[in-house]
């Protein structure tokens, strides 16, 4: 039978930024990653990958800034982390409302018109456009890969096996898996993203109200400008990116279909492109008639819309509720599970 200290199980990018964490702070933990598919290629998979230094509430904004800085370190080299400059368009009359959700960092500065030029706000004299700081985008997928390849020698990997179940078994617990095998675990931390109806686990996390959400961003087929801007359309939730990695544009609105399941969500319907175009148009009708695919999956939503990091028995943890912030919010996240771990720890 194998035994870890510390089983992670879900390698996205929460669960490999865990493992990053905990190998930094107890370089000899003995730590493995059970993955039922390959790592990233959950909710991760499908990421935008955008940062932007932003907040519900306090908690939520210092989070922001945690991750900031961790994600400001890696910045460089061939690290798959885009820096974009940043504009916020959101309606005068609640400016400083708005302005309170953003962190210091980003140093709004009002501007007459948007660097993007395909943005068209002429006949709208109620909205502001600010030019800020501290954005970026990452290949989300290409992240997971090169912190499994800077882990790989000391954490055990374990891809395409799932955990089936999961019961105490003295002062630690028995993980079930797809394989036959078993595993011993003194701690385990669960970030399954949006996979919460898994046998395993699923009456543990019942009481935490958590949902799952839909997600689209749609593509637009036209290459950004080299200097073009994250654009944020805060009234609507939604922004447009240019992704130069792909050669084209994105643009994520909020969809609201809710308790969706991840087997269920395999394509673009229609109707995602009809509100993609509808809400973009508002904004650009150049852009959003380009409109014609994307990217949909979904993710785990949190009543309070803060991620959820909590000790659900002795030694087992769950880490998740992202809210579709789970890259911009993972290294917060997982620093929250290292606090929690010393915590049991003594
Ligand atoms: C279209 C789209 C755009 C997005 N854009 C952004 C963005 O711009 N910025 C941002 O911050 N966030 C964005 N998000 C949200 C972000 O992708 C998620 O919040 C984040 O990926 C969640 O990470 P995770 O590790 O919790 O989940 P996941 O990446 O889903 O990882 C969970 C893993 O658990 C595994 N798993 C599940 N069950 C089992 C089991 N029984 N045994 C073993 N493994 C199991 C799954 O296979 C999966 O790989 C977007 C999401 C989507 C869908």
């Amino acid at each position: 039978m194998m035994k870890t200290d510390i089983a992670i199980v879900g390698g996205g990018i929460i669960g490999i930024v865990i493992a990053r964490e905990i190998i930094k702070n107890t370089p000899n933990a003995s730590i493995s990653i059970f993955e039922k598919r390959i790592l990233g290629s959950g909710s991760s998979f499908y990421s935008a990958g955008v940062h932007f230094p932003r907040g519900v509430n306090p908690r939520v904004q210092k989070m922001s800034l945690y991750s900031h800085n961790y994600y400001q370190e890696l910045i460089g080299g061939n690290t798959p982390i885009y820096p974009l400059t940043m504009e916020l368009i959101t309606r005068s009359a609640h400016l400083d409302k708005t302005l309170s959700n953003y962190l210091p960092l980003a140093e709004f500065t009002p501007v007459i018109t948007s660097l993007n030029s395909d943005i068209e706000l002429s006949g709208q004299k109620k909205l502001a456009i600010l030019q800020g700081k501290g954005g970026h985008y990452a290949d989300v997928f290409k992240l997971v890969n090169l912190f499994m390849h800077e882990l790989r020698l000391q954490i055990d990997i374990h891809e395409g096996v799932s955990v089936d179940s999961l019961q105490r078994q003295g002062n630690g617990y028995l993980l079930g898996l797809s394989s036959g095998e078993q595993v011993i675990a003194s701690k385990v931390i669960l970030a399954p993203g949006p996979w919460l109806a898994e046998p395993a686990w699923r009456d543990r996390i019942a009481d935490l109200g958590i949902r799952i959400k839909k997600i689209v961003a749609v593509h637009i087929a036209q290459v950004p400008a080299a200097n073009a801007p994250l654009s944020i359309f805060h009234d609507d939730d939604a922004f447009l990116l240019p992704c130069h990695s792909r050669n084209h544009w994105l643009f994520s609105y909020t969809c609201q279909e809710w308790d969706v399941k991840p087997k269920d969500i395999t394509a673009l319907q229609s109707q995602d492109i009809e509100t993609a175009k509808n809400v973009l148009s508002r904004y650009s009708q150049a852009l959003a008639k380009k409109i014609h695919d994307g990217r949909v999956f979904c993710d785990a939503y949190s009543a309070s819309r803060e991620p959820i990091i909590t000790q659900l028995d002795d030694g087992l943890i769950y880490a998740g509720g992202a809210n579709g912030s789970g890259y911009r919010l993972a290294p917060a996240i997982a620093s929250e599970v290292i606090a929690l771990l010393s915590q049991t720890n003594t």
